[in-house]
């Protein structure tokens, strides 16, 4: 991709009305443009990496059996009444009338929705179990919508549910997912703790939430360094200074954010929608489900403000927008050699499958094509000028590290795609 066309421009001053680095870095950088609090879009560098993370994530619910599908944000009220979650769910829902005088709200989770799709087409132990998931568009009216992607009121969220016989089929899946989960945050460069949480509205039985430790958190977590044990200090049993009751190791506690959760919904959405299947002699019970989420927006959030310096962002290799960001330095003689070498590159980079973004542009300076790739945190760096021609070679640097060196030419596509 060559910059002078990319849609996007990078701003030099961080956005006023921003107070979360994520939202601050995102925005200067041209990767997602604020509409309103809480309310982003997302411009082509921003989408890109949304589309990787998201494909992490089908990758690994499609291997532990999920299947793909996509529910409408549109909810009529009287699906929501039937678990009363219309009228308690009314501070987070976005409710209004259409012209005829219907009420309607915009679905801020699927469990009223996929609970009676699913009584359409479940009603033997045959059927079960099912995984069933979307990457859809969630509403939520909420209050403090101040942390840039981490608090979307319109916000992606991966949320998958699923349909069993009983408890202990729910218990293995349940541990199926938790694995799914560590997969796809290790995949993002996110080092997660699960937490053990409160069942929320949903049971009283504990859930588990992933959290990561970060300033931009809303929530408080007391962990162990040692082990990985850990709570949320909602419910915490355990205290700063501690020992582990685990490892016996010391507990100590930091913000966090919750970049995921899994919950243990037994039969709370299958009783009042009598989602029920039959057993071998036709006997009827209720299906036992459980609903798992993750908000791919909100994981993109978390990675900029645990991988970020004071300069700008630093994209994990397996989310980053590009992998290689090719700068030209044609210097005051626009030395058209270096076009040439950097426009081959880019070519040849291309038909390897290594994705390069080429800041091709003329009119900026050394400094501000440095200050850009800073900022836009694409991991390696490639610069050709006069200088590293002299030597057959281009200067590479990893966006996280410090030192820089000179490869040549002639090995650059195979050094690139290690
Ligand atoms: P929180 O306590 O942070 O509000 P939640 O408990 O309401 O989260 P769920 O309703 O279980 O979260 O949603 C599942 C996942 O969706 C969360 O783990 C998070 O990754 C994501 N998510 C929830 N709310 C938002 C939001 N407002 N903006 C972006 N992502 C969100
Ligand atoms: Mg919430």
């Amino acid at each position: 991709m060559r910059q002078s066309k990319l849609f996007g421009k990078t701003l030099r001053e961080d956005p006023k009305d921003e107070i979360s680095a994520n939202a601050r870095l995102l925005e200067r950088a041209g990767f997602i443009y604020k509409t309103m609090a809480g309310v982003y879009d997302y411009l082509p560098l921003g989408l890109k990496v949304l589309d990787k993370i998201n494909e992490i994530i089908r990758e690994e619910m499609n291997a532990i059996g999920g299947q793909e599908l996509f529910l409408s944000a549109f909810q009529p009220k009287e699906r929501w009444q039937k678990t009363g979650r219309w009228e308690t769910g009314n501070e987070v829902m976005y409710q209004f009338k259409d012209n005829s005088g219907h009420s309607l709200g915009l679905a801020w989770t699927h469990e009223e929705a996929i609970t009676e799709i699913a009584t359409r087409f479940i009603s033997s132990h045959k059927d079960l179990p099912l995984f069933l998931y979307q990457i859809q568009t969630k509403f939520r009216d909420e209050p403090r919508a101040k942390s840039g992607l981490i608090r979307g009121r319109e916000f992606l969220m991966k949320d998958l549910y699923s349909f069993h016989t009983d408890e202990k089929d729910l218990e293995r899946f349940y541990d199926k997912a938790r694995d799914a989960y560590l997969n796809i945050f290790r995949r993002c460069d996110l080092s997660v703790y699960v937490t053990e949480a409160s069942g929320g509205t949903f049971t009283k039985s504990y859930s588990h939430e992933f959290q990561v430790l970060s300033d931009a958190g809303e929530d408080w977590l007391f962990y162990c360094k040692k082990c990985g044990y850990a709570q949320n200090k909602e419910i915490a049993k355990i205290g700063v200074g501690h020992l582990c009751p685990k490892c016996k190791g010391k507990i100590e506690q930091g913000r966090s954010i919750e970049v995921g959760n899994i919950f243990k919904l037994g039969v709370k959405f299958s009783e009042p929608f009598g989602l029920l299947y039959a057993d071998e002699k036709g006997k009827k019970y209720p299906v036992v489900m459980g609903s798992y989420g993750i908000g791919p927006g909100r994981l993109m959030g978390t990675i900029v403000e645990t991988h970020r310096d004071e300069r700008g962002m630093m994209w994990p290799d397996a989310v980053a927008p590009y992998r290689v960001h090719i700068i030209e330095l044609l210097g005051k003689e626009k030395v058209k050699k270096v076009k040439e070498v950097a426009e081959k590159l880019h070519q040849e980079l291309l038909a390897k499958g290594i994705e390069p973004l080429y800041d091709d542009r003329e009119e900026k300076s050394a400094g501000e094509k440095f200050a850009d790739a800073d900022l836009l945190g694409i991991p390696w760096r490639v610069v050709v000028s006069e200088k590293t021609l002299e030597k057959s070679s281009a200067e590479v640097k990893r966006r996280d590290k410090q030192q820089a060196q000179l490869v040549k030419l002639s090995q650059l596509k195979n050094f690139l795609a290690k």
